[in-house]
């Protein structure tokens, strides 16, 4: 059985209509590997990162930026433009018409990324049929707990990422680890950490991405040479693949 979030529960499917989205991107080539995408950021997350960098996506009642109509209208159009459409947030497994909305662009003839931190593993253990790819936020080591809190100000908050990873690991769907890097909360050593108990546990893709501080946020802007170089070149010695996103 596995083991999420405290309080995760199984949702009662809801209607794609119901998607809640809080913005679209038309067009990316950087969100699902190997892919031209579309993402839709679905609203609404119950953790608080220090880092998030979609702020305005947390609160479930946020302003909505489409509606699934409109969307999927839009997306009957792009046939033979993109390739896949990418849910991401906030926290999209959150959404209780993620699967039916899913499953519509599926049946549409795109392929379905999803973003996740691994909030709910037994939400993302019910879409996994519908998914074609995962990229599995892991924002830091997961065998320790404090730092998981630490960062998300949620307890417990390590348990459903170590679910979730647990679950793509024995599963059939494409999926990449990643970790949003700043070096006041991760520096070249923990990184290093981090990484090295992912490819012990079997992940063979693993991205990091560079944190780019909101406005207002507590921490200072990241310099050039973090991570160092050392530290990439170990990195990408450790994985079938690896990624560095700088972001800009
Ligand atoms: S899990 Fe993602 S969306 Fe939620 S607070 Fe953290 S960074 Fe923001």
């Amino acid at each position: 059985m596995l083991r999420g979030s405290a309080g995760e529960q199984v949702l009662t499917s809801r209607p794609a209509s119901g998607l809640c989205i809080g913005g679209v991107t038309p067009f990316t080539s950087i969100d699902f590997p190997g892919a031209l995408a579309a993402v839709v950021f679905v609203q609404g997350c119950p953790w608080r990162c220090r880092y998030c960098h979609n702020p305005h996506l947390q609160a479930r009642g946020g302003p909505a930026g489409s509606d699934w109509p409109t969307f999927a209208a839009w997306l009957c159009r792009r046939a033979g433009l993109i390739d896949a459409v990418v849910f991401s947030g906030g926290e999209p497994t959150l959404d209780p018409a993620l699967p039916a909305a899913a499953a519509a662009v599926r049946a549409l003839g795109f392929r379905v990324g999803l973003h996740t931190a691994g909030i709910y593993p037994q939400r993302l253990a019910a879409l996994l049929p519908v998914l074609d790819w995962v990229g599995l936020d892991v924002k830091a080591a997961l065998a320790n707990d404090r730092a998981y809190d630490d960062l998300t100000g949620r307890p417990g908050s390590v348990r459903g990422p170590r679910a979730a990873l647990d679950l793509l690991l024995t599963g059939a769907v494409d999926f990449e680890c990643r970790t949003t890097a700043h070096p006041a909360l991760l520096d070249d050593t923990a990184l290093l950490a981090l990484a090295g108990s992912l490819a012990e546990a079997g992940v063979s893709r693993y991205a990091v991405q560079l944190c780019r501080p909101t406005p207002g946020s507590m921490l200072p802007p990241v310099d050039r040479d973090y991570p160092a170089a050392a530290t990439l070149q170990a990195l990408d010695a450790m994985f079938a693949g690896f990624a560095f996103r700088r972001g800009d």
